[in-house]
């Protein structure tokens, strides 16, 4: 049976009509989902009885329930979710602590970030992260994307749920379809109503996805793992750049911010004696400088066990900082959320995997 959730709003509309039923049921239905929660049609009240049976014979509504869940001291949550086929993924609520009074802690920030995953593990295998160390294993379907979306927001309180992020497991642009699908659910008035400038899509540099994106009708945030500004560094980090390096993803990365007019976000994890240094600095200045409308978000490494890999001192993260700042460059310095609680991607499943074994 498939999960209704699975439709869009015009493919629903679509089902309706073909059952004889007024297609404004479908909003009806979308409001019963994803704002009340509510995942048994019995219990839509304002439906006709006959168009609830006809719904629950053809369609499920799954939902998502955390085999672990993790708190940290900073207010971020960590959820561990166990799909259908057993197979695990990570989702997570970040606290926002910008625009907070002095004195307020970020467990008490007024909104909230989702953190989703994408795919179950990932294919790309980036060096300083956990999900990439087991290897692919499947996309996620659009409905179990909404799921993590739904488990999320209903877990905060009503309205604090504001912004999403395709950051944890898996490479959002390799899951295009139903990312896209999911996202034009999720942006929808009729569903979560979240707009797309408050949804990012994270991605390691996968050039195709990216021109696609740049054709869709999507005002969705745009983030670019970097972590090097030389070819060299940067496929040994990321093995994704031996297929799409830089002067290739510069380029597309021009040509995306011509036909969007929108901002790119390269995030750079700071890596001590990787690439931290003055000359590494030094490079990444050169490498964005003529691109306009770019943002460099640097964040000092959460040290990953299995990886060997350590944040540099404050004097070096600083000197970084600042030294992109006097070449002109827009540069934020964000700190790794939740690093009691294995909040980097991937962390938690290892972490499970190992403990059930
Ligand atoms: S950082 Fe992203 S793209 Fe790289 S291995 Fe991890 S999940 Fe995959």
């Amino acid at each position: 049976m498939q999960d209704i959730k699975e439709l869009s709003l015009k493919a629903l509309e679509d089902k309706l009509l073909s059952w004889g039923s007024p297609k404004y049921h479908a909003r009806g239905i979308f409001n019963w989902i994803y704002q009340k929660g509510v995942n048994e049609f019995s219990r839509m009240s304002n439906l006709p009885v006959a168009l609830r049976e006809t719904l629950a014979g053809e369609f499920k509504v799954t939902s998502l329930h955390p085999a672990d869940t993790q708190k940290s001291s900073d207010g971020t949550t960590k959820f561990l979710f166990e799909l259908a086929d057993k197979n695990l993924v990570e989702a997570v609520n970040i606290p926002m602590a910008k625009r907070l009074p002095a004195g307020k802690t970020p467990a008490r920030a007024s909104t909230i970030t989702g953190c989703i995953s994408s795919q179950v593990g990932c294919k790309f295998a980036c060096s300083f992260c956990a999900s990439g160390l087991k290897g692919f294993k499947r996309n996620l379907s659009v409905g179990e994307i909404l799921d993590e979306v739904l488990y999320l927001k209903n877990n905060v309180s009503s309205g604090q749920f504001t912004h999403l992020v395709f950051m944890g497991t898996g490479e959002p642009l390799d899951n295009y379809d139903n990312v896209l699908k999911a996202i034009r659910i999720i942006n929808s008035p009729d569903a979560f109503n979240i707009g797309a400038r408050r949804i990012t899509i994270s991605t390691c540099g996968v050039i195709p996805g990216i021109k696609k994106l740049a054709q869709e009708d999507l005002q969705v945030e745009l983030s670019i793992s970097l972590h090097a500004a030389g070819d060299k560094l940067r496929s040994q980090l990321m093995p994704v750049n031996k297929k799409y390096p830089l002067a290739a993803l510069i380029k597309c990365c021009q040509e995306y911010i011509a036909r969007t007019n929108r901002q790119i976000t390269f995030e750079y994890i700071l890596i001590k004696g990787v690439n931290a240094e003055a000359a590494a600095a030094q490079d990444l200045a050169r490498l964005l400088k003529d691109l306009r409308l770019a943002k460099v978000n640097l964040i000092p490494a959460n040290s990953v066990a299995e990886s060997k890999i350590f944040p540099p001192d404050s004097a070096q993260i600083d000197f970084f900082k600042r030294y992109l700042l006097k070449a002109g460059l827009n540069v934020t310095l964000r700190r790794e959320r939740g690093q009691d609680i294995n909040a980097a991607c991937g962390q938690l499943r290892l972490k499970y995997e190992k403990s059930q074994n």
